[in-house]
């Protein structure tokens, strides 16, 4: 038996008028997913728990069964396992941005005002020498740096504390002062990234070319490891994850679960899905892998960009170029396979980001022959009213249980 999880990110959405009152996934040409709909089990899942974020992260732990209430530990760790960094149990994993400062001259660190927390969305490129020259003079046993992307990168301190820390976007525009870590070390660390980075030739080039300088690192979004129980412990399968996007991979390490890179698949409209799906097709029927999670960014990268047409095309691609050669493949094969397609949260077109609503599921297995009429999509998901799981971390023991 192998199991897989089609994900596809942000899938879910609203009605809209565009579509003659359909949802995308409603509207959508998907000849697979109707055809194993008629023989599956519908439902909805509610994948974010009350009063956590909408996130993408918090989602996907939860599709994958684990309970975000008691592993999700921040958004940090996650990011720290997806650029590679494997974190010790003792580790403090913490968000290092490079933030623009005021730069009056003559003027203590504390009384700057925090201009802007992405320094004008700098450059991995620029970041990266940045950052560089910041380790170079910071870097020790305790605490390391590492670079992510754009301004969002990684300080490692080890045995360290998972102290109070203020994010820089919520304070845009004040006096930093109040904002500080009580922490000394840390504060002692930000003060020297401004006199490292203040002069920095490629902040004088920034400044030339009318962008703000990177001056200052700021750490906030303090975390440990998240103590992920291994997948193939909790499960008693061996599994892999497929995806494009660093902090899916991130969960997969944290689950110890094998990557599986597909080149050209870069989360975006023109992902390889075809490579998506041999890549699933080959790790379970070759590699001996009984499960795979199966990422999809795109539907949530167009409700992100409010397309329509574009959502739709992504659903569409995701039908007849991914889930459609996976069960030709799997069919062919001989081997029992179930099969579960599902969004990690909605990302309606009309908000534009994610929302806490539940999602529609459809569950199909190639051994029953059910004889449904139902079509798997929001509407006839919530109708069929037969199956609603309260806590979406517990759909992957649906999945699994023979
Ligand atoms: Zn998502």
């Amino acid at each position: 038996m192998k199991y897989i999880v089609m994900l596809g990110d942000g899938m879910a959405d609203e009605p809209l008028q565009e579509l003659g009152g359909k949802t995308p996934l409603e509207y959508a040409n998907t000849e697979t997913m109707d055809r194993l709909a008629a023989k599956s089990e519908i439902g909805m899942a509610h994948t974010i728990p009350e009063g956590m974020n909408p996130g993408s992260d918090t989602a996907n732990l939860a599709v994958l069964g684990y309970n975000p209430r008691l592993y999700y530990t921040g958004r940090s760790p996650l990011e720290a396992l997806s650029i590679g960094v494997d974190m010790k149990e003792t580790d403090v994993a913490l968000r290092c941005n490079l933030v623009t400062l005021s730069e009056e001259t003559g003027i203590p660190y504390e009384e700057r005002t925090i201009i802007d927390h992405s320094s004008d969305e700098i450059s991995t490129e620029d970041a990266a020498i940045l950052l560089e020259a910041v380790r170079k003079e910071l870097e020790n046993d305790t605490y390391k740096f590492y670079v992510g992307t754009s301004y969002r990168h990684l300080l490692i301190w080890d045995k360290g504390m998972v102290v109070d820390l203020v994010p820089p976007h919520d304070h845009l525009g004040s006096v930093i002062k109040e904002y500080l870590p009580e922490d000394e070390m840390l504060l002692e660390m930000m003060k020297k990234s401004y006199d490292i980075l203040e002069n920095h030739p490629l902040n004088v080039e920034r400044r030339k070319k009318g962008l703000n300088p990177a001056n200052s690192c700021w750490f906030w979004g303090a975390g440990t490891r998240p103590a992920l129980t291994s997948f193939a412990e909790k499960t008693h399968l061996k599994g892999a994850m497929i995806s494009a996007v660093d902090l899916l991979k991130g969960i997969a390490v944290g689950a110890e679960m094998q990557n599986i890179e597909v080149e050209g698949a870069n989360g975006g409209l023109h992902t390889n899905y075809e490579g998506k799906s041999k890549a699933a097709v080959d790790t379970l029927l070759k590699d001996g892998n009984d499960f795979v999670y199966i990422h999809l960014e795109a539907p949530d990268e167009m409700g992100h960009q409010g397309s329509v047409e574009r959502k739709v095309q992504a659903i569409e691609n995701m039908d007849s170029r991914l889930i459609k050669p996976l069960v030709e493949a799997l069919d062919a094969s001989g081997e029992d396979y179930r099969l579960l397609i599902m969004p990690d949260h909605p990302t309606p077109i009309c908000i534009r980001t994610h929302s806490s609503n539940p999602v529609p599921f459809m569950l199909y297995d190639s051994r029953k022959d059910l004889k449904k009429d139902w079509h798997y999509n929001e509407r006839e998901a919530s109708e069929s009213g037969n199956i609603v799981v309260e806590e979406g971390y517990q759909l992957i023991d649906r999945l699994i249980r023979e």
